[in-house]
């Protein structure tokens, strides 16, 4: 079908009229004018044709974000893929009435799951079992999803209570994540059982489905390895997290590895995938697809700077991560939201330690203390300026 084009003034007006999300994740963004040639999802256990050989459809998710969008590339003998939905039975039951209505009589022949988190990876069994096909991810994506879904993590253990005191937490914090991730078990967010083999993708790759190639983009920074498909004959890219027209996706460090640098990685993506075309229709994993992929990414930089030196400006005087919130967040956080929340601000923190402007120092309290130590920090500030803190991060 040949869509329509809405040229939709803001992605605020955009995320309330169409998305339900809660409230405006992104309303204190400087707004990119992006384009949305479709103006709603396709309904459950439905498909809609976006060009020849692709498919759109969408699964729920709980919580303020209520859809994942998945797709469907088609082969000569059979369907990929791409991403699977939550691990809930709603789900499970919805991929059927796609295979029996939508697949034409083909089988689906592969899965590609972009990146490892559970509404992306949570079905990846069910069809790869049902299909006897292949889960293909990056390397780095497979073994963090299969790492994560057994045993305790890293949350319940004493790094993650020497984490989240060092961010200047108290320790009935840990009690709080427990039962938060109990909760989210029981809404599918739980890491699923993946198939106990896979088929590597790399950078660079290039997978020839039907009568097109589409190559590997890799980024990292929301997850370690996130695998991108672009067809430049089609002039599409399948962005997954890696690039979202209206929430942020969430760039975190995490007990699991407290001294990472997720930032410098998710900057230097934006960096990297600024050379798309920018006639690219965007196929993201939330939100609508798009059109508008440079001013997208150059939004969400300045975003980044922007809320790296508002932290710049609060740490003039010592400061522990937990007191940086308010710069960064507008409202009360749960305590799931606060586990995020948290990890971004130590994100945004880890890059201004990479650069020289924040010095770090642990106190005999077991905090650490964040301090700008850029000399030329009062020539750059702006406090007046800043963008409004956002409304909450989302668990994407
Ligand atoms: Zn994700």
């Amino acid at each position: 079908m040949t869509p329509v084009l809405y040229t939709v003034p803001s992605n605020r007006a955009l995320s309330r009229a169409l998305c339900h999300s809660r409230a405006t994740p992104t309303q204190h963004l400087t707004m990119a004018d992006l384009t949305y040639p479709y103006d709603k999802h396709p309904e459950p256990g439905e498909t809609l044709e976006i060009a020849e050989g692709v498919r759109w459809l969408t699964m729920p998710m709980g919580g303020s974000l209520n859809h994942i969008n998945l797709y469907l590339l088609e082969d000569s003998d059979g369907w990929w893929v791409v991403d699977t939905g939550l691990s809930i039975a709603q789900t499970a039951d919805l991929w059927h009435q796609v295979f029996d209505k939508e697949l034409g009589g083909k089988p689906v022949k592969a899965v590609v799951c972009t990146h490892f988190h559970p509404d992306h990876i949570g079905q990846s069994s069910m069809i790869t079992d049902h299909f006897r096909c292949p889960l293909y991810m990056t390397r780095s994506e497979y073994y963090q999803a299969r790492a994560f879904s057994g045993g305790p993590g890293s949350q319940s253990s004493w790094i993650g209570e020497e984490f989240y005191v060092r961010a200047g937490m108290p320790r009935s914090y840990l009690q709080e994540m427990a039962k938060m991730w109990e909760q989210r078990s029981s809404h599918g967010m739980a890491m699923p059982d993946l198939p106990s083999g896979y088929h590597r993708l790399h950078k660079g790759d290039t997978l020839t489905i039907g009568a097109h190639d589409w190559r590997v983009a890799v980024g990292s920074g929301h997850s370690p390895e996130h695998a991108c498909l672009y067809c430049a004959a089609l002039g599409i890219m399948i962005s997954g997290d890696q690039i979202l027209p209206v929430i942020t996706s969430n760039v975190s460090v995490h007990p699991a590895e407290p001294e990472a640098n997720p930032l410098k990685d998710w900057m230097e993506s934006h960096d990297r995938f600024l050379a798309t075309p920018d006639s690219t229709l965007i196929l993201p994993a939330h939100n609508l697809p798009f059109y508008g992929v440079r001013a997208r990414l150059r939004e969400l930089i300045s975003h980044h700077e922007d809320r790296m030196l508002a932290i710049e400006e609060h740490c003039v005087e010592p400061a522990l991560a937990k007191e940086l919130l308010p710069v960064l967040f507008a409202r009360e956080l749960d305590s799931g939201q606060m586990m995020m929340a948290l990890g971004e601000a130590i994100a945004h923190l880890h890059l201004l330690m990479l650069r020289n402007r924040i010095e770090r120092q642990l106190h005999e309290d077991g905090h650490y203390r964040f301090l700008s130590i850029d000399p030329d920090l009062a020539r750059r500030a702006h406090p007046d300026s800043h963008d409004a803190p956002s409304d909450g991060p989302i668990m994407v």
